[in-house]
């Protein structure tokens, strides 16, 4: 199949309620599909775009909804790879700078900022601290280079003095400040919003995704499936099965053993860190190369992440962050501000679960591939993919498509949905064009009738939410509900107070004569 820009509001782009339905009666009636893909996470729908995209016929299952699991929880960043250089993983820093030039420059252009970091040298910074960090950010901008991605889309580092670090980060720690490091990389518009778009992505492409549909028992030759939407449980044949359930691969796949490590983030309002134009990042002391560091949103909202820590037992749907590790991090973000941020200015808080997988094929009884990737089983055996990162998403579903066909992998060149004739700042909203790139007319022509949809729904809320995304989420997005909506194609619930102010304005937009 040849790559292509796919057109704004491409009927085979669009998921919508009725098509899942259809999609579902075809799978249900016996169909033997190439390949059987299970997890809607990044994982999942990377696979069922590099599958389709080399002319397989695939369908995917989602137990909940698209990044329901750890690809919502992210740092939202496609990362160059700088803190596994710190670590001595060369191999890992090199794979994720090509796939953040990949992303950056081909994939997804519209969903992914450059944001500068800083790292703030104190009278009191060890100077072997501040040659590594220079030598870091240095190493950084090598990889910069040798992936092909240009200054004019992401700056090379700098050092600046202490007056234009106040100006970037207005709360930094005055005390013997001298200046600071500043270095550049990816974040992302929204985690959830690049698997969306990956989704629909291989949707244009006719892959059959189904949300609500959990897979309860797995074979190498297909699955039997739970339909939670529309109920009752059917089976779906297929030639391979690839198992891309991310933290949950162990209970499909008795070989795998994880065990998961939760990253926690907090939600502040911008206000709170004088509304900074960059991010701060500051070292833990005593853990070389380990930094806890704030990240600015577009939606008045600044993140700041993050732990590590074991999380063993059962695998929750939605893991929370305890008491221990909130205070970490504000007692070490504290450590480079000056005013002491409390538990008084956390608006939201949210956590993800890493998982840490033993490779059956390997001596080495736990490794470590929460960083790198593995993938498990050829033909005749159920495929399973885990690990890895959201940066090297296309990496993981090439090496993994490659067990099943000899089909040259397409995916270096096929960019999402919205990539391509992106409207001139000013003529939409800007939140449009951020979120949604060359789709962003099409949303707006959903105000046509009626100009209020491209007013915020609510002024006193973070984020400027518009009318005509809710309607687009559920016409487009395969958003099958309100939570669907708020948790993951807005984000308005990663501020728990923000959601409950507009849940009745977002229930009173939607069609609910589409929800079967
Ligand atoms: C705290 C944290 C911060 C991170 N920050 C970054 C970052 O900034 N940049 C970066 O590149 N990477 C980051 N990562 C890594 C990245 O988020 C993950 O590698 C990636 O999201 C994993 O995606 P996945 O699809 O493998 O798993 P998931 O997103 O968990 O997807 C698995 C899916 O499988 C579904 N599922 C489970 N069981 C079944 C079943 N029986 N049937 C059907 N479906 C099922 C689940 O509902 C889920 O949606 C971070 C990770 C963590 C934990």
């Amino acid at each position: 199949m040849k790559p292509r820009n796919i057109l704004p509001a491409e009927p085979l782009s669009m998921l919508s309620a009725d098509r899942r339905r259809r999609e579902r009666d075809q799978l249900a009636s016996g169909h033997i599909v190439d390949v059987l893909v299970i997890g809607g996470g990044v994982t999942g729908v990377g696979v069922a775009l590099d599958a389709a995209t080399r002319g397989l016929d695939v369908a995917l299952i989602e137990a909940h909804d698209f990044a329901f699991g750890t690809s919502r929880w992210s740092s939202k960043m496609v990362h160059g790879g700088l803190r596994y250089l710190a670590s001595g993983k060369v191999g890992v820093a090199w794979e994720s700078a090509v796939e953040r030039s990949l992303v950056a420059q081909y994939i997804a252009p519209h969903l992914v900022h450059p944001f500068a970091q800083l790292v703030p040298i104190f009278d009191s910074t060890p100077k072997t601290e501040v040659l590594a960090t220079g030598a870091g950010v240095v190493a950084g901008d090598v990889l910069r280079r040798a992936s092909r991605l240009p200054k004019s889309r992401l700056p090379g580092p700098t050092r600046v003095g202490a007056e234009r670090a106040r100006e970037l980060v207005p709360t930094i720690s005055d005390d013997g400040l001298r200046g600071a490091y500043v270095s550049w990389d990816f974040r992302l518009e929204d985690d959830a919003r690049l698997v969306v778009a990956i989704a629909r992505t291989a949707a244009a492409y006719g892959a059959k995704l189904l949300t609500r549909a959990r897979a309860i028992s797995v074979e190498p030759d297909g699955a039997v499936v739970e339909d939670t939407h529309n109920g009752g449980q059917f089976a779906i044949r297929a030639r391979h099965v690839i198992n891309a359930t991310g933290v949950w691969a162990g209970t499909l796949d008795p070989q795998i053993n994880v065990t998961p490590s939760r990253g926690t983030h907090l939600v502040v309002p911008a206000a709170a860190l004088g509304n900074p134009k960059a991010s701060l990042a500051v070292p833990v002391p005593g853990h070389f190369g380990r930094f806890v560091f704030t990240i600015p949103q577009f939606d008045n909202v600044v993140y700041i992440g993050l732990t590590d820590v074991p999380a063993p037992g059962p695998i929750p749907d939605v893991p929370r962050p305890d008491g221990e590790e909130i205070d970490w991090i504000l007692e070490n973000i504290n450590l480079g501000l000056g005013h002491t941020l409390t538990r008084d200015d956390i608006i939201g808080t949210f956590a993800g679960l890493r998982p840490l997988v033993s490779d059956p094929n390997s001596d080495d009884s736990t490794a470590d591939i929460s960083r790198h990737h593995l993938v498990t089983g050829g033909p005749g055996e159920v495929i399973t993919v885990t690990g890895g990162k959201l940066t090297t998403y296309r990496r993981m579903a090439q090496d993994t498509v490659d067990r099943v066909t000899d089909a040259d992998c397409q995916t270096t060149r096929v960019p999402l949905v919205g990539v391509g004739g992106t409207p001139p700042e000013g003529s939409l909203p800007s939140r449009l064009i951020r979120r949604f790139g060359a789709e962003a007319g099409a949303i707006a022509a959903l105000a046509e009738q009626e100009p209020s949809l491209l007013q915020p729904i609510n002024d006193d809320i973070h984020c400027p939410l518009l009318g005509v995304e809710v309607i687009w989420a559920q016409q487009a997005e395969g958003a099958l509900d309100i939570d669907d909506i708020l948790e993951r194609r807005t984000r308005i619930s990663l501020v728990p107070a923000d959601a409950q102010t507009v849940r009745g304005a977002v229930e009173a937009l939607m069609d609910n004569t589409n929800g079967n």
